[in-house]
């Protein structure tokens, strides 16, 4: 999700109208809706090191189909849409953007795209782009769309969903964060808006023993296939194969499910 190397803290947080709408495609069978958790889950334990620990996927989590809250007005014809603009100086302050970031504000796009969730149903979600991939990307999210492919939540993260601690159940499909990479030596690709992470619970991040989201090593689990999960050759790795991103879950060590880079890291 962040990148190879990065020190992650997947948190819970990450994203029909009136006229009779033409059908689009059924994302996922409507069955099996299971109910968001009731209560938030709690911080997971810590290693003596400090790192969130990894632990079991809870049962209700093995096969994740989680019904999307609407945060911003889901698509009003329920045909796909997508806009690119600057940054509004709003968006600017609840992101994780600061003075000291990789990227000139003013490099960024705030880019919204149509989705369908879980549930059956469309929604609209939000990225902080890169101005150079902001367009492309919101292609790709065209083609997942079109592909019936199903995203939980798609929000910008805030300053206090990348710095809270790690609950291990976060599944929000995001693209610029303002993070460094293990041992602040470099920032992630994410850091520069030129990364986006898809389903990260479906889609974990894994190095050695460790998962990120902590509880989504039920995820790994490949030949399980699930609704959600990216696939080698599906639609999701075509669609930004198309616009020249890499994909993370090519790589060998770590493997990195739920990314997708223009640069290649
Ligand atoms: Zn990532």
């Amino acid at each position: 999700m962040l990148g190879r190397g990065v020190v992650l803290s997947l948190t819970a947080a990450a994203l029909a109208a009136c006229a009779p709408a033409p059908a689009a495609p059924a994302p996922v069978p409507a069955v099996a809706t299971a109910a968001p958790s009731p209560t938030p889950r709690p911080p997971l334990p810590l290693d003596g090191d400090g790192t969130p620990q990894v632990l079991p996927t809870p049962p209700d989590l093995v096969d994740r189909r989680l019904p999307t809250v609407d945060e911003l007005p889901p698509p009003a014809d329920g045909t796909f849409t997508s806009t690119v603009s600057p940054v509004p100086p709003d968006v600017l302050a609840r992101s994780t953007w600061a003075p000291q970031c990789p990227v000139a504000a003013t490099d960024l796009r705030y880019v919204t795209v149509a989705f369908h969730g879980f549930d059956g149903r469309p929604h609209t979600g939000e990225l902080l782009l890169n101005a150079s991939v902001a367009e492309k990307v919101a292609g790709a999210f065209h083609s997942l769309w079109d592909a019936g492919f199903p995203i939980e939540r798609m929000r910008i993260t805030s300053v206090a969903e990348r710095d809270a601690p790690a609950t291990g159940d976060g599944n929000t499909t995001g693209a610029f964060v303002c993070r460094a990479a293990r041992g602040l030596t470099r920032w992630s690709a994410h850091a520069y808006g030129l990364a986006v992470d898809v389903d990260p619970f479906q889609n974990p991040y894994r190095n050695g023993e460790r998962v990120l989201p902590e509880l989504a090593s039920a995820y790994l689990d490949r030949a399980n296939v699930r609704p959600g999960m990216i696939r080698p050759g599906d639609a999701a790795v075509r669609a930004f194969a198309r616009i020249g991103f890499t994909w993370g879950g090519t790589w060998r060590s770590p493997v990195d499910l739920q990314h997708f880079s223009a640069t290649g890291d």
